[in-house]
């Protein structure tokens, strides 16, 4: 077994009215942490806004370990934010990324470490099962990972979540990532540097339930398309000449038949069906550069990444706002 009381570990835990499963959460990586000879760790919860008792029980957790660090949000900022905090907080020469809800089992952490000090920089977890998740989420998951990949510029793995190791290089590159749409699986993928797949089996949550509804997954989704491609924006085009291929069609059809016969086209249903063809793509073509739009308009305003109202067991204090645009200097 490696030596690893030198090396600083910080655990990043994001969690969402998780008042159910944080005991048992903190319970299984303390002792993984014991167990795997961690000395030198900090877990760094993330309290996404919570409105159960998920802080209080934090706080009450923090100050009996000075190993448990808080940061609490103002209001609910969203899983990829939450993250984002743990990261930007966190001292470690590694930092691990993990659900609160036990489903990614935190004693893969230590194969993760062992991959780590190899030499690698990025350690990411791929599920080999998922159980106790709906049929329809494995589906629209498997189906939005290929789309992605088709898309995007940069390959990003499949079947990956954010269940992660990142190397002390890998998160100040993605600290000094200023954008506010975050997609971190395809920001980490972007980073490069040395990167490996640890196969992992997914539990079922430990108790609770998921707080990622569809109404979350599909804004997820577009995000992660959006900001890792802009072939969308050439979706206009495509339809543009399919729909100009079809009129020249109908418009050499229609002349001929007056010319050379003697019948002519009639009737307004084709009239409607183009018509109706149109309007539509012309719509899509234009939502598609409006979310575009929206993006840079959101990023424009330069607004902090986060509101946090406390920060619990950091020995320095730190800012109540973080990620302004003076921090982005180095
Ligand atoms: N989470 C969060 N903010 C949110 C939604 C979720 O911090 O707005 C946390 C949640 O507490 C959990 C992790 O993100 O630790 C993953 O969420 P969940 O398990 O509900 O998602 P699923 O595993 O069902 O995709
Ligand atoms: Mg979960």
């Amino acid at each position: 077994m490696v030596n690893l009381t030198d090396n600083r570990v910080s655990i990043v835990i994001p969690c969402y009215n998780e008042e159910a499963v944080i005991a048992e959460s903190i319970r299984r990586l303390l002792c993984v942490c014991e167990g795997g000879g961690l000395v030198n760790v900090e877990l760094i919860f993330v309290d996404d806004g919570s409105r159960d008792r998920t802080r209080e029980l934090l706080r009450g957790f923090a100050d009996k370990d000075s190993r448990i660090k808080v940061i609490g949000f103002a209001r609910n900022f969203g899983h990829q934010i939450a993250v984002t905090a743990g990261i930007d907080a966190a001292r470690g020469d590694a930092v691990v990324l993990i659900d609160a809800d036990l489903q990614d089992p935190p004693e893969v952490i230590l194969e993760m470490i062992e991959k780590w000090r190899e030499g690698y920089d990025v350690v990411y977890g791929t599920r080999t099962e998922r159980p106790g998740e709906s049929a329809f989420k494995l589906a629209t998951a498997r189906g939005f990972y290929r789309v992605l990949n088709k898309l995007s510029d940069i390959p990003i793995p499949l079947d990956t979540g954010d269940f992660r190791l990142l190397s002390r290089a890998v998160a100040d590159v993605l600290r000094a990532m200023p954008e506010r749409d975050r997609f971190l699986r395809g920001m980490v993928s972007w980073v490069g540097f040395r990167q490996i797949a640890l196969p992992y089996k997914r539990a079922e949550r430990y108790a609770g339930e998921s707080k990622y509804p569809l109404r979350k997954m599909l804004p997820f989704a577009i995000d992660g398309i959006l900001s890792f491609s802009t072939k969308p924006l050439q979706v206009s085009i495509g339809l543009g000449m399919i729909s100009a291929t079809i009129a020249l069609i109908g418009i050499v059809y229609a002349i001929a038949l007056r010319l050379f016969t003697n019948i002519w086209v009639e009737g307004w249903t084709a009239l409607m069906i183009a018509v109706l063809f149109l309007g539509g793509a012309q719509l899509l073509s234009v939502g598609i550069v409006g979310e575009y739009i929206g993006r840079i308009y959101n990023e424009m305003k330069q607004r902090p990444m986060y509101v946090a109202d406390e920060y619990i067991g950091f020995t320095k204090k730190e800012p109540t706002f973080s990620r302004t645009s003076e921090r982005m200097v180095p």
